[in-house]
């Protein structure tokens, strides 16, 4: 049993590209995939920025230490 953590279905035909490679919206290299709204990108890109954008607070407060206040 294969589940993906971020719940993505990556087998749909949507995220085909149809063999065009096209520069990824998260790191600009050529990806043959595209996200839920048509817009090309990796499947670990998207994955890792649906992760991010689901957890921000750990991932920021923890570079900037407990205070995060700049000097
Ligand atoms: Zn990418």
């Amino acid at each position: 049993m294969t589940r993906p953590r971020t719940g993505l279905d990556w087998h749909s035909a949507a995220h085909w590209g149809g063999g065009r490679r096209l520069p990824c919206v998260h790191c600009g290299r050529g990806a043959f995939c595209r996200d839920r709204k048509g817009h090309p990108c990796h499947k670990t890109c998207a994955e890792t920025a649906i992760r991010d954008a689901a957890e921000p607070a750990w991932n920021t407060s923890g570079a900037l230490g407990l205070g995060g206040e700049a000097a």
